[in-house]
């Protein structure tokens, strides 16, 4: 097993100046290779409700958003999407959604049930946010198999200037500590850029990342959604991002690393930037065609080419060109 690396606070702001970046992307690119190989596993993203119980400030669907067209998916449409994907080759499906009450446990319970029955051979994602232990080990043991729950910063203060005061980071720790000691796979994660992050506060993102260890780390630029209280901030930048993204994998060299939708949105190939520095993985839109645009966290949000589930096959060959390739399984992490 490749060992985890640290790295000290002036190595991070030697790197993110922009230093030895082609190093750096070039040493990422080889322990993943190491490790996985060229592979790039894919995950059919289902978007399937966009109501949500809370107000962080940078999110396009949060509860104050009143410009929002709100949705929720049926559960037969849920499952429409799993059909698609799996024809398509999918074989993760990752169900997110803003908190949305209406979900019960025991209408999450049903639905993870159903795909679990019609699809044995699939991962279950979810991607639903903060819940009580009892909820979380329910969903388990329904069928579900991993659950990303991004940190999004690990400094208290900054975790305060994002979001309003009923939601709090030691929560949001509790919860991955809580879903790591169930038995998922967990992703945690935290946008580039957000308004208020520092070198200081990343340097928090990578301890607490090495401290949990967790099995994917989701990494993606903030990108300002305009009804939104950051409407007016600046976006992360793409350049910064896949700095980051290399990091991770050299402080946790196992690390499932997506090479985000967000980052494809800053920039034209942008997630090809991702996979070269690192990344492996990558989650195509699996949601209906009718809903993509409602669910807006940002602006400007990619989700009809080749990002979309559909256009696989624009994406296996703009992967291909870099040296890498779409695997068509569930892509777990690998000791
Ligand atoms: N409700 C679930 C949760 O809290 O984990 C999942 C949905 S939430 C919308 C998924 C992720 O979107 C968040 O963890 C956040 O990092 C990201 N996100 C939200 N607004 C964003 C923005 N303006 N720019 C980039 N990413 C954003």
């Amino acid at each position: 097993m490749e060992a985890k690396q640290n790295i000290t606070m002036d190595q991070l702001l030697y790197l993110l100046e922009g230093n030895e970046a082609e190093y750096l992307r070039d040493r990422a690119w080889a322990v993943r290779s190491r490790i996985y190989g060229n592979a790039v596993y894919i995950r059919g993203l289902i978007e399937f409700t966009n109501h949500c119980r809370n107000n962080c400030y940078y999110c396009g669907i949060r509860r104050g958003n009143s410009h929002a067209v709100r949705y929720r998916l049926s559960d037969e449409e849920i499952m429409e999407c799993c059909h698609l994907g799996y024809g398509l080759g999918y074989r993760t499906f990752v169900l997110q959604g803003g908190e949305d009450p209406y979900y019960t446990d025991n209408r999450i319970c049903k639905l993870i049930k159903s795909i679990r029955d019609k699809f044995p051979d699939c991962a279950i994602t979810l991607s639903i946010g903060e819940k009580n232990r009892e909820s979380y080990q329910r969903y388990f043991e329904a069928g579900a198999d991993r659950y990303l729950l991004r940190h999004e910063t690990a400094d208290m203060t900054h975790y305060g200037k994002l979001h309003p005061p009923e939601l709090s980071l030691s929560n949001r720790m509790e919860c991955l500590r809580n879903l790591k000691e169930i038995g998922y796979q967990v992703g945690a994660g935290f946008m580039v850029g957000s308004p208020g992050q520092t070198a200081r506060t990343l340097y928090k993102d990578l301890q607490f990342l090495r401290e949990l260890d967790p099995h994917m780390v989701g990494i993606g630029p903030f990108i300002p959604q305009h009804d939104t209280p950051f409407g007016n901030c600046a976006a992360g930048k793409a350049e910064m991002t896949v700095t980051l993204l290399a990091i991770v994998r050299l402080l946790l060299p196992h690390v499932l690393l997506p090479a985000t939708t967000a980052l494809g949105t800053i920039e034209h190939q942008g997630r090809e930037r991702g996979l070269l520095a690192g990344a492996n993985v990558i989650m195509p839109n699996l949601s209906p065609k009718g809903v993509r645009k409602k669910y807006t966290l940002y602006d400007n949000k990619i989700c009809t080419g080749e990002e979309a589930a559909e256009g696989l096959e624009g994406l296996k060959k703009s992967v291909e060109g870099i040296g890498c390739k779409i695997v068509c399984d569930r892509g777990d992490y690998r000791l």
